[in-house]
């Protein structure tokens, strides 16, 4: 979480209580507890993370479910999920053991492409 001087990766809110270290790849699934398979991500980003509503693709971009990006509702839709759709995260630590892994992102984003 240092690593990402403690902000969302997606939106940088930056309230350590909000906060969660997303796994990208499941333990189950290969992935690691380490700093490369994990993203902060802030409690509504991790678990639209975790439920395929929010993806994020090996360049780092967001992507957001088609049928999300259809709906109309209040401020936290609006802002908190579709207009991140097509931004790159914000928040990515430097240095080649703290990036997340590039293989693991791929791996994730494929399980939220068919997921979609
Ligand atoms: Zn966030």
């Amino acid at each position: 979480m240092v690593a990402y001087t403690t902000k969302c990766s997606v939106c940088s809110l930056g309230y350590a209580q909000l906060l969660d270290a997303a796994h990208i790849l499941e333990d189950a699934r290969g992935g690691l507890a380490e700093i490369s398979n994990g993203l902060a991500m802030c409690k509504l980003h991790h678990a639209a993370y975790d439920s395929n509503i929010l993806g994020v693709d090996q360049d780092h971009r967001i992507h957001v479910r088609e049928d999300i990006l259809q709906h109309v509702d209040g401020p936290m839709l609006r802002h908190g999920l579709q207009e991140e759709h097509g931004r790159k995260l914000r928040i990515i630590p430097k240095g080649p053991k703290l990036m997340p892994n590039q293989e693991h992102l791929a791996a994730r984003f494929e399980k939220f492409l068919s997921a979609g």
